[in-house]
């Protein structure tokens, strides 16, 4: 794994959350994007070398509007930048650990993605993602 990539936060409201981190972080979020098959709403901030991912459910059944019926809003996943998804889940799943997807899928920011279950790795959702070469 190289870096985290970036750190997503589970919210209710993505409009009133844009607001909310555009005074913390003093600038504005720099995209916005859908991501149908996960239910997913997503907007993402850069400080510095760091970004951060909002995210809101599009739908009850969104795996972000049931974490936030379980556990409110906050820290829902860290992502760490690999070269070689597959590889990474080939060595992590020999490790024991569960990954969610064994076929990475397309994710937002243009990236392949994966998630290891909380479960296997001590309750915190693990993001691997990878640059999809243009
Ligand atoms: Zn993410």
């Amino acid at each position: 794994m190289n870096k985290i990539e970036h750190i997503g936060i589970a919210v209710k409201d993505l409009k009133n959350s844009n607001d909310l981190f555009k005074k913390l972080f003093g600038e504005s979020h720099y995209k916005i994007e859908e991501v149908v098959s996960e239910g997913v709403n997503t907007s993402f901030f850069k400080i510095g070398e760091n970004k951060i991912e909002l995210l809101e459910g599009t739908n009850p059944d969104s795996p972000i509007s049931k974490f936030i019926e379980k556990r409110g809003e906050g820290i829902h996943h860290i992502a760490f930048d690999v070269d070689d998804i597959e590889s990474e889940i080939k060595r992590l799943e020999n490790e024991g650990f569960t990954v969610l997807n064994k076929t990475p899928k397309q994710g937002a920011d243009n990236k392949l993605v994966t998630f290891l279950h909380p479960k296997s790795t001590n309750g915190v959702l693990i993001e691997l993602c990878q640059d999809i070469k243009k």
